[in-house]
């Protein structure tokens, strides 16, 4: 076990100013908070485009709002910081950011530029938690243990410190960093609210995918927020004993339950649920497996998207080998379903789904820190999982 495991339960804090930083305030609070200074109505819409428009970091920024509104707003509602503390570039492009918290945490979001130039993809891969509670025996971030949940704000925050970094707005973002979403569901469901809004980065839902390890309560919840963003499963095993073993979230939710779930999820008019499925060799690769799938999914609007095994230290698990892996898809594909490989992307930099793990923010092994305004960090931030990220570039 990890030392940073041991520590969480009793290092797990929760939101250090609940509901209280600036940038996790949704329009309408802030506008009750402005009209309770008596200052102007328009400065609610003002100061929200700053935050969330234009990604300001400090309140000086704000340079068409009066100083003393500022000071004002700053003492009751601090404009907590989230510092960009590494950043490492992969050989095919994709870029690892590195983050510290207020309060020393390490989190990690990855931007991944689309392998076709022409289609102008950028994706980006958010966290939501500091590490993740799940315990899924083949992610890098379960072994970090759950450190605490993201505010909205810092959610949001890691999209605009990579729009100025990426000096465009990612496409689509994908919550499938650190952390469990469902399990953080107020501020996820905040933040997507934050992020679609007209004021601010003007996401449309049809680019928001929030992926969960499968928790049911969740999964309705998100499917009752209108708009709902899309849903990815990951599913990863075709029977419950399989699942169990690997994901033991199973036995709160088992395959059946999940499954009627994403049968009920509210999907307009083209749109389909995702369903991950991390390819592990000898354990959920076998043909019965392909075979069980499409059953499974049936009555579903799906697409699967397998992901061969990406390693890290630790669990022994085995990706298949390539022809395993088409061999498998090519079953999918016989039954008719839409069914995807994700190629790991960012691998050389640990960027690769399930090979987030902020221990440590900069990599000595590999990859190359870039542009970081503060030195890496040495370790003593350890309470941080990594998070993994599945990439689907068909969207
Ligand atoms: N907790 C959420 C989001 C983070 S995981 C969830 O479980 O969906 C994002 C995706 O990465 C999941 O589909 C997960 O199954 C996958 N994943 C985790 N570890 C992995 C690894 N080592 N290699 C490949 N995919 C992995």
């Amino acid at each position: 076990m990890y030392p940073s495991a041991a520590v969480t339960a009793a290092a797990a804090i929760t939101d250090p100013a609940p509901g209280r930083d600036m940038r996790s305030l949704l329009p309408d609070e802030l506008a009750k908070w402005i009209a309770a200074t008596g200052a102007p109505g328009y400065r609610g819409e003002q100061i929200f485009r700053w935050l969330h428009s234009r990604g300001i970091q400090t309140v000086d920024e704000m340079t068409n709002v009066p100083p003393t509104l500022r000071a004002a707003l700053e003492r009751e509602h601090p404009l907590v910081p989230l510092t960009q503390a590494a950043l490492q570039t992969a050989r095919d492009g994709t870029r690892k950011l590195g983050f510290r918290t207020h309060d020393g945490r390490n989190i990690e979001s990855v931007l991944i530029p689309d392998d076709d130039p022409a289609r102008n993809k950028l994706t980006l891969c958010i966290s939501s938690q500091v590490g993740c509670a799940i315990d899924c025996q083949f992610c890098a971030t379960a072994t970090l243990g759950f450190g605490r949940n993201l505010t909205a704000g810092e959610i949001v925050a890691q999209v605009y410190r990579a729009t100025t970094l990426a000096e465009r707005r990612p496409t689509n973002l994908v919550f499938m960093g650190m952390g469990e979403p469902l399990h953080n569901f107020d501020n996820v469901a905040r933040a997507l609210t934050l992020l679609e809004h007209q004021w601010g980065a003007a996401f449309s839902p049809r680019r928001l995918t929030v992926s969960t390890a499968g928790l049911v309560p969740g999964i309705e919840k998100l499917g009752a927020l209108t708009p709902n963003p899309n849903l990815a499963i990951s599913l990863n095993a075709t029977t419950d004993d399989v699942r169990t073993r690997i994901m033991p979230i199973n036995k709160k939710w088992p395959i059946a339950a999940l499954l009627d779930a994403a049968r009920r999820y509210p999907l307009s008019h083209g749109r389909r649920v995702t369903f991950e499925y991390v390819l592990l060799a000898g354990v959920n690769d076998a043909d019965a497996d392909a075979d069980r799938l499409p059953r499974l999914l049936k009555g579903i609007p799906s697409k699967i998207n397998l992901i061969p095994w990406n390693p890290f230290q630790g669990p022994q698990f085995e990706r298949p080998s390539a022809e395993r892996i088409r061999t498998f898809q090519e079953r999918l594909r016989a039954a008719d379903m839409a069914v995807y490989i994700r190629t790991p992307r960012g691998d050389d930099i640990d960027a690769a789904c399930g090979q987030l793990a902020a221990r440590e923010l900069v990599s000595i092994k590999t990859g190359t820190p870039e542009g970081s305004p503060s030195p890496p960090a040495t370790g003593v931030v350890g309470q941080s999982p990594p998070a993994p990220h599945a990439i689907d570039t068909q969207r």
